[in-house]
């Protein structure tokens, strides 16, 4: 029978199948996916294949299909292994304040290229329009501008008085998404507003963090009420990590990849090089500076300044 694994424990997997029935799974032998050297085999997110143990209530998972996409984390030792997080995410959601906590376009654009690498469609949601100056209702739409005309899907939405959470709900109808944003910008809320019945996990997930008492957590996937999942990353905090390699970041910058053909030099870094389509858009208001200095930073900077960034 099919289903989806919602939770890993080490070597048990809930498994929700599809008949309805949630499923207590192990595996059998060694899984081995190509291409990926993970301490786990399944992950949450994964759709697999099991048989029910002869006169038991609990499977055995003997097929895992293919993952349209997942996010890693990699392991604490120097081994190259990687820890996969969650997989199979149909919307990465991210949530950003102006000011209550300031979000920086810096930190905007590492998180959609990150989704870009991962190959997560991202949807920006700006959380607490309600109390916004006008000055910063004014950088929200320039930011707004910015990112729609590259092609995000950009929301207004104010978690405590109830703005366009119908139009976050909608996004999420059937779909398999989740959440990320820096420290109190309010997902904790937004999640309790969008679905209340997850209230008590959340806040006690929050309540955990802020006492700094850190307790191995594991990725878990909850089924909503109107239809889809939610993946929480309690203790997590992040969006996993890739690995840029220089020449390929503007890849995942779609404007800029756009260009690349038109720029003098097939293998252009879009920095130092003459004749570049990339440079020539800046110059032209025709990609947005704070993009360009994004990407810079990114090609200039050290993995352990990414590392920095997308985790806070
Ligand atoms: P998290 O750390 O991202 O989970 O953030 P929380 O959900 O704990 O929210 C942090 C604080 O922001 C809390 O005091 C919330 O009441 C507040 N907050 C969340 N959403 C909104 C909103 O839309 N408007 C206002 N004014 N405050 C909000
Ligand atoms: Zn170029």
């Amino acid at each position: 029978m099919k289903g989806v694994v919602t939770k890993s424990t080490g070597s048990w997997y809930h498994v929700y199948a599809e008949n309805g029935d949630m499923v207590d799974c192990r595996l059998k032998g060694k899984f081995r996916i190509k291409g990926i050297k993970s301490t786990n085999p399944v992950a949450v997110g994964d759709h697999v294949n099991f048989e029910y143990e002869e006169g038991k209530e609990t499977g055995v998972i003997n097929q895992i299909f293919q993952r349209n996409n997942y996010i890693i984390r990699k392991s604490v030792n120097l081994s190259k292994q990687v820890h996969i997080i969650a997989s199979n995410i149909d919307t990465a959601f991210i949530l950003v304040t102006i000011d209550s906590p300031p979000t920086s376009p810096g930190f905007i654009d590492r998180f959609l290229a990150t989704a870009e690498a991962y190959s997560i469609p991202a949807v920006i949601i700006f959380n607490k329009i309600d109390m916004y100056t006008p000055q910063e209702l004014k950088i929200k739409e320039e930011l707004e501008d910015i990112y729609t005309s590259i092609g995000y899907k950009c929301i207004d939405v104010s978690a405590t008085k109830n703005i366009n959470i119908d139009k976050v709900k909608e996004l999420m109808k059937g779909k398999t998404t989740m959440f990320s944003g820096h420290s109190g910008v309010g997902k904790s809320t937004l999640v309790n507003a969008i679905e209340p019945a997850l209230n008590l996990k959340t806040a006690e997930v929050s309540k955990q963090h802020k006492q700094g008492q850190h307790t191995t957590t594991f990725a878990e996937m909850f089924e909503l009420s109107f239809g889809g999942f939610i993946i929480d990353t309690p203790g997590i905090k992040g969006f996993g990590v890739v690995d840029f390699d220089p020449q390929q970041i503007a890849d995942y910058f779609p404007e800029f990849f756009k260009l690349k053909s038109k720029c003098k030099f097939h293998n252009c870094l879009h920095i130092n090089e003459p004749n570049c389509a990339v440079k020539d858009a800046v110059e032209n208001d025709e990609i947005a500076f704070s993009r360009y200095n994004s990407y810079v930073q990114m090609v200039e900077g050290d993995e352990e300044n990414y590392r920095t960034a997308i985790y806070t």
